[in-house]
């Protein structure tokens, strides 16, 4: 098998499941029970806690476990609104946020809120000129995504956060693609709060951490229940997950260097390797070392996975998320449909071997070659 789709989802490590089985069949015990196996399962949830917080370089009563990267992108903008409910009602995202974002707005949109979607350039950036001129007075939460999940295009968040300094506006970024992938901490991305997922990371699915620090103050909890996570996140933690989140972030934080380097590595040997093909265009800046995302004009996306899903080359059409739909992020890119329709994303991660690579540039070639443009 190989498998290219990382900013998909990633394998988890031996020593991730390990940590969760032993907390399923022995520290099985609730945070909240009194007794010593409750308390072992409550030190082994603040445990984690710090590890993610050591990862953030940020205090651990900063750290909020949830139950994905959706659970905390709509948690951060409606408790940052919720926040400035007397400055204004205005929004300002970009039109190639992930879903989780997107939908989330477009919902308040519906709900008496006003969005500016600012747009990326032909290559997928955006700049913090671009935000500055989208604020307005009224303008109460701005939500930037670190890395984005299709083109890997890093937006410029610490410049966004000194820009929002000395206005009301609260800054929320989608850090799904850029934690262990890009080096950040709390402090130097001064974002008000910060989204991570564990399972592109080498950690479980269903789990995730919002980070809120900065001037956000009186969090408005999404969900309302029991007093856990200090009454801001209620219901029984998953403290499986949890564990499991906690030792992906440790076994990627003890190799960081190494596995940036890595991913980096991949990202231009792919580079080199796919060059080679007649017609192919690569999409997009690539700022981040995971994410390189590439065009075969005229021949559809969807028959490309098929067909080297045939090969046990696995990589995805844009975004897993958009199965099937035109790449918001694409049309956003003003790329011709050709070209958006053609474009597939290629993903890395630790495990990668360059053996990978060369089978995926094998398969795309013979595609190129052996399949007629459709579009
Ligand atoms: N944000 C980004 C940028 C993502 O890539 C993803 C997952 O694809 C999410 C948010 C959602 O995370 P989760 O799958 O944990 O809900």
């Amino acid at each position: 098998m190989h498998y290219l789709d990382h900013a998909a989802t990633t394998p988890v490590p031996e020593e991730v499941a390990r940590a969760m089985v032993s907390v399923l069949t022995e520290q099985f015990g609730n945070p909240s029970a009194q007794y010593e196996l409750g308390r072992q399962a409550k030190l082994l949830v603040d445990q984690s806690r710090s590890t993610i917080a050591r990862a953030l370089d940020c205090r651990p009563d900063q750290v909020v476990f949830t139950s994905c990267g959706t659970e905390g992108d709509n948690w951060a903008i409606r408790a940052a609104l919720h926040q400035n409910r007397r400055v204004g009602k205005h929004i300002v995202t970009t039109a190639v946020e992930h879903s989780a974002v997107l939908q989330c707005v477009k919902q308040l949109e519906q709900e008496g809120y006003a969005a500016t979607y600012v747009k990326p350039d032909r290559s997928g950036r955006i700049s913090a000129d671009q935000i500055a001129a989208a604020l307005r007075e009224d303008t109460a939460l701005v939500s930037v995504m670190l890395v984005n999940n299709e083109t890997g295009a890093v937006f410029p968040v610490a410049e966004i956060a000194a820009l929002l300094k000395d206005r009301p506006a609260l800054l929320h970024t989608d850090a799904v693609q850029g934690f262990m992938k890009i080096p950040f901490t709390a402090k130097s991305l001064g974002a008000d709060y910060i989204t991570l997922s564990a399972h592109k990371i080498g950690g479980p699915k269903g789990i995730g951490a919002l980070y809120i620090g900065g001037r956000a103050k009186n969090t408005m909890p999404l969900l309302f229940g029991g007093g856990q996570e200090n009454g801001l996140r209620p219901g029984t933690e998953a403290t499986a997950q949890v564990a499991g989140f906690a030792k992906a972030v440790e076994l990627r934080m003890a190799r960081r260097e190494e596995i940036f380097a890595r991913l980096a590595a991949c990202r231009d040997y792919a580079r080199e390797k796919l060059s080679a093909i007649p017609d192919l265009q690569f999409i997009g800046p690539a700022d981040a070392p995971h994410i390189l995302s590439v065009s075969l004009p005229g021949y559809p996306s969807q028959n490309i996975v098929t067909e080297l899903s045939g090969k046990s080359v696995y990589i995805s059409a844009g975004s897993a998320c958009h199965r099937g739909k035109a790449s918001h992020v694409l049309v956003a890119m003003g790329l011709e449909r050709k070209t958006a329709a053609g474009t597939v994303r290629i993903s890395f991660g630790p495990e990668t071997a360059f053996e990978d690579i060369d089978a995926l540039a094998e398969a795309l070639l013979e595609h190129r070659n052996t399949r007629f443009p459709m579009l």
